[in-house]
């Protein structure tokens, strides 16, 4: 501010008062030339009518003088002559010496002193005398030209101070012009310069103004003040949208990236910084084919270089759409051009989508296919070959035999038909339109029939089971068939999954909140490692380790999963130790 101030000093002058102070200077010189020449004027003036009056003087002096002494005898002439001289010359304190002079140009009479010219004004005039219309002499008056010059330098002064003050008067004037009004035009031009380069708001003082200036002053303000207020309305309805724009992108699940043409990132969300494992910040105004994960690849790199290589027209018809794997995540991602309501192209538009999940569900599909056709496989070669053994063979094998394979028959069917049930369960249960008829029933003869019925499974391995089920329990709105389904399912893994002899503890008991009921299926089997625990429940996962090598379909838990959850609005839970055994219930 200071800086500016002081441009507008009276040595840093704009165009407009160097224009003002040439003017001034050109009047100043015609001015003077001016007074010069009124002064040369008056002065010549001043001198012409003065030797005029001398002139007019000098002639009265010669006619007078010879009527005075005409008729005068000739020693009474010098007298008279002198007497009227004298009193000429007491009258017109100008002349300085008289002087008559006869035909032969002899001085008759002279009175005065004979100046030597030195006044440079004195001047003389020479007059012939007439009597009877005849020449008898001359008359010469000198005059001393005091009071021309006197006259003449009044004058001359008198225009020279009369011109000085014009002269004073115009500095003043200009002077004004100068620091007064084309100061404030230059504090006026600053403000507008402010209020170009944005500041609006910005307000002049107005001190010690007057009229016209003052009244432009106060309309700068007020305009100022008005751009001030829109700036600030629109400001306030940009942020309104921004933020609101903002808030939508940032809640969206999905990561979205969008870079501009030189591929610098422009915008991104929180979920992008999530997938990418970096923070939005760290991603903002960088190029994105930068972007390096923590395996050290650029993943964008050869994507972008696609989607540049691809005709826009092409893309904007079908988004580019490619996989990348980042830090275990799997991430697809759907790159499509961004154009202006103008068409002008603007950059690319990144949307992610982590597929980990499903990536992981298609694995798991994958294999319980391959575990389904195996475990399918097992039971029928099984039966086919008992069947074939004992079409072809029946009279080579006695009783007990073919008792003891139509038994081992019977059970391979059973465990076929568990494996369909089980496919045909989740097929069911996980379509929505599924309703289960529900009543209030006691759980405890559910979970005595249920561990009678598996107890046949169990004797395989020797397994024995203990029922605990605490007394006066609440009745449960449940569908029989399906918490059956559940139980059995949990008993078969616990049979499965138990050492040979092993013991299996099934309990029914009120919960530790007082408000629920609990039952659980506890063994002491082989376990389940940590990080598989929280899985156990998706579909189709299993456990496959070196000690879970029983098959199966991984669909189990995940029935049990959808019956409590889904159909019962219950909870299931697992808790497990590895080598120590595993509990899995619901409440
Ligand atoms: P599966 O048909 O493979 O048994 P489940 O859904 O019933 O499928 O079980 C999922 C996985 O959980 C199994 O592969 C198994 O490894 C583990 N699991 C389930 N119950 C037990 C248990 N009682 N003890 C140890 N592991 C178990």
């Amino acid at each position: 501010m200071s800086e500016n101030k002081s441009k507008i000093s009276l040595f840093s002058m704009n165009n407009q008062s160097k224009t003002i102070i040439i003017f001034w200077f050109l009047s100043s010189l015609l001015i003077f030339f001016t007074a010069f020449v009124i002064i040369g004027k008056t002065q010549k003036t001043i001198s012409t009518s003065y030797r005029n009056f001398g002139k007019m003087l000098t002639q009265t002096l010669a006619s007078e003088s010879v009527d005075i002494i005409k008729d005068l005898p000739e020693e009474e002439k010098q007298v008279k002559l002198e007497h009227y001289s004298k009193k000429l010359m007491k009258d017109n304190q100008e002349i300085e010496y008289i002087e008559y002079k006869n035909n032969a140009s002899d001085v008759y009479f002279s009175i005065g002193e004979k100046s030597d010219f030195v006044n440079k004004n004195s001047f003389n005039i020479d007059t012939p005398l007439y009597l009877n219309n005849k020449i008898v002499g001359a008359v010469h008056v000198v005059f001393t030209g005091k009071s021309m010059t006197d006259v003449s330098n009044a004058a001359r002064n008198s225009i020279i101070i009369i011109f000085t003050i014009m002269w004073f008067l115009s500095l003043v004037a200009v002077l004004i012009n100068t620091l007064v009004i084309t100061r404030q035009i230059s504090l006026l031009s600053y403000g507008v310069r402010k209020i170009s380069s944005g500041e609006f708001g910005y307000k002049l003082q107005p001190n010690d103004l007057w009229g016209e200036i003052k009244l432009l002053f106060d309309e700068f303000n007020q305009m100022s003040t008005k751009l001030h207020e829109y700036e600030e309305k629109n400001i306030d309805e940009l942020t309104y949208e921004k933020n609101k724009l903002e808030s939508v992108l940032m809640s969206i699940a999905n990561g979205v990236i969008v870079c501009d043409n030189f591929d610098n990132v422009i915008l991104v969300n929180n979920a992008t910084a999530t997938m990418l494992n970096v923070t939005a910040q760290e991603l903002y105004n960088t190029n994105i084919n930068t972007y390096v994960d923590s395996d050290g690849n650029l993943p964008f790199n050869e994507h972008i270089k696609e989607f540049k290589d691809t005709p826009l027209d092409d893309m904007e018809q079908e988004p580019l759409i490619f996989q990348m794997t980042i830090d275990g995540r799997v991430i697809k991602a759907l790159m499509s051009p961004i154009f202006t309501a103008s068409q002008e192209y603007l950059g690319y538009i990144i949307v992610l989508h982590d597929i980990t999940k499903e990536a992981e569900i298609d694995k798991l599909k994958t294999t319980f296919i391959s575990n389904v056709s195996r475990e399918l496989r097992t039971p029928v070669t099984v039966l086919r070959s008992y069947i074939d053994t004992l079409c072809n063979f029946n009279n080579d094998f006695d009783e007990n035999t073919k008792q003891e394979f139509l038994q081992i028959m019977n059970q391979e069917a059973k465990r076929l038909n568990n494996m369909v049930n089980d496919i045909l369960d989740f097929s069911r249960l996980e379509s929505a339109d599924i309703k289960l008829e529900k009543g209030f029933l006691d759980i405890k003869p559910i979970l005595e029939n249920t561990v009678n019925s598996m107890k046949v499974l169990a004797q395989e391995k020797n397994i024995t089971f203990s029922i605990i089920i605490e007394p006066d329990l609440p009745k449960l709105y449940i569908n029989q068939d399906s918490i059956e389904r559940v139980i059995k399912n949990l008993i078969s893994n616990a049979v499965k999954y138990s050492r040979d002899n092993g013991k299996i503890k099934v309990r029914a008991e009120i919960d530790g909140t007082g408000n629920n009921v609990e039952c659980s299926v506890e063994d002491f089997g082989i376990g389940i490692p940590k990080e598989h625990l929280e899985k156990v429940f998706d579909r189709f996962y299993r456990v496959e380790t070196q000690t879970h090598t029983v098959k199966g379909t991984g669909l189990g838990l995940h029935l049990v999963k959808v019956a409590i959850e889904k159909h019962h609005n219950g909870e299931v839970f697992a808790e497990s130790e590895l080598n120590k055994g595993s509990k899995f219930g619901f409440i």
